[in-house]
């Protein structure tokens, strides 16, 4: 594209943000409950969250993330093909997957069960070498990790293999099902069973260097469940992970998805606007046409419900949401001029201009902020920009 022409529809990520955060965060949790030194995993699955995989990770290290977190090995071969040399945790896998690349790659891999376990085993002998294998136990989620009844075998492999110098076991953890609760009972029960399983693992003989149960949510709450090291995702991109419950941090949204005003027009009275009529003007106004829809993941319950901003002003969605476009009401007061085509819509930022936030969208859309970053995209292209925010001296 040439740097003069104009983006239809763009993703807009603020690297400063994303150091920020992190940095915000590794300072809150640098104490566990126990006092001990608390380590941080900047979590970057899904293309970090809508954010970019390997930019988000670039960002999270230069601000001190000791670890990266990611879903899928492919996720985290993409990292070591981008140059990350930095301690790199993935966690979900199916039997039959190739491990070797990342193995190789000094990826550490989650398993838990004995299965994962023989897989892996296979692997490691074919390259020779010792390879990091973190345990995953189930403390009350139950999704992914060994339940309690498996637990005690998976140890007794684990330890096996670490005799056969096939491995070392890196890290043992879990994860929790209501941190965006904070005194939900399901927390403490969790911690508990997660002390056990810890106790466990060392009667097994096994000295993980880092233990670890809690996502953004109990980072923040929670210091009881900061254990060694605390896998942060949706607050490193500055997005609430429990609204109403957190207290002010800081954060700032990472994220400013915008398009440019494609056309403006005046309707009449009693016209119907977009598919099905759903909303009828009664009284004549002006839209706006905005070149975004679910196509680029703009959830279609935003129908009639979500605002945008158009050169600053909040504009209401009217109609419903089609897969490339949908329509604004560009009636009524606003300030500056009239808009026009051209005009910069900002569907969501950090909400600092008076936009609406991706916590807006969560909330008219009935869904949360981590759905509609991650899911918004599709054909906008994505832009990286580094505002400074976190240089000495800069005001926030
Ligand atoms: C996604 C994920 C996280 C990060 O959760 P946030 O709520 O975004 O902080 C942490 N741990 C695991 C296992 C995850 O899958």
């Amino acid at each position: 594209m040439s740097p003069l022409a104009v983006a239809r529809a763009e993703i807009v990520v603020d690297l400063a943000a994303i150091r920020h955060n992190v940095r915000v965060l590794r300072e809150l949790v640098s104490t566990g409950s126990t006092g001990e030194q608390v380590q941080m995993m900047a979590v970057v699955k899904a293309d970090g969250y809508g954010h970019g995989l390997v930019a988000s990770a670039r960002a999270a290290r230069e601000a001190g993330a000791a670890w990266i977190g990611v879903a899928t090995l492919d996720e985290a071969l993409e990292l070591r093909a981008a140059g990350d040399t930095g301690r790199l945790l993935c966690w979900l896998t199916v039997p039959g997957e190739d491990y070797l690349p990342a193995l190789e790659a000094d990826v550490d891999v989650t398993a838990w069960s004995t299965t994962e376990l023989a897989e892996i085993a296979a692997a490691a002998a074919a390259l020779g070498r010792p390879v990091r294998v973190q345990l995953k136990v189930d403390t009350g989620l139950s999704r992914g990790g060994a339940p309690r009844c498996t637990w005690a075998d998976v140890l007794a492999a684990a330890r096996a293999g670490e005799d056969e110098g096939l491995w070392r076991i890196t890290g043992i953890w879990s994860h929790l099902a209501c941190s965006d609760e904070p005194d939900h009972p399901a927390n403490a029960a969790q911690e508990r069973r997660f002390v056990e399983a810890l106790a466990a693992a060392e009667q097994a003989g096994l000295v993980p260097e880092v233990r670890h149960l809690a996502n953004s949510a109990a980072a923040i709450l929670r210091p009881s469940s900061r254990f060694d090291l605390v896998r942060c995702g949706i607050a490193c991109y500055g997005l609430d992970p429990a609204p109403g419950v957190t207290p002010d941090l800081g954060l700032v949204p990472a994220m400013t998805a915008r398009a440019t005003l494609a056309l403006v027009k005046d309707i009449a009275a009693g016209d119907g606007v977009s598919y099905g009529h759903t909303w009828v003007a009664d009284r004549p106004t002006t839209v706006g046409l905005v070149p975004v829809g679910y196509g680029d993941g703009v959830p279609r319950q935003a129908s009639n419900i979500a605002a945008v901003s158009v050169a600053g002003n909040r504009r209401p969605v009217r109609g419903r949401i089609c897969m490339d476009q949908f329509v604004v009401d560009l009636g009524g007061a606003e300030q500056g001029d009239p808009p026009t085509a051209g005009d910069d819509v900002v569907l969501f930022g950090a909400g600092r201009d008076g936009e609406p936030t991706a916590q807006d969208w969560a909330e008219a859309c009935g869904t949360i902020s981590y759905e509609i970053v991650t899911r918004i995209g599709g054909r906008m292209t994505r832009r990286y920009v580094d505002s400074g925010l976190d240089s000495p001296g800069r005001p926030l």
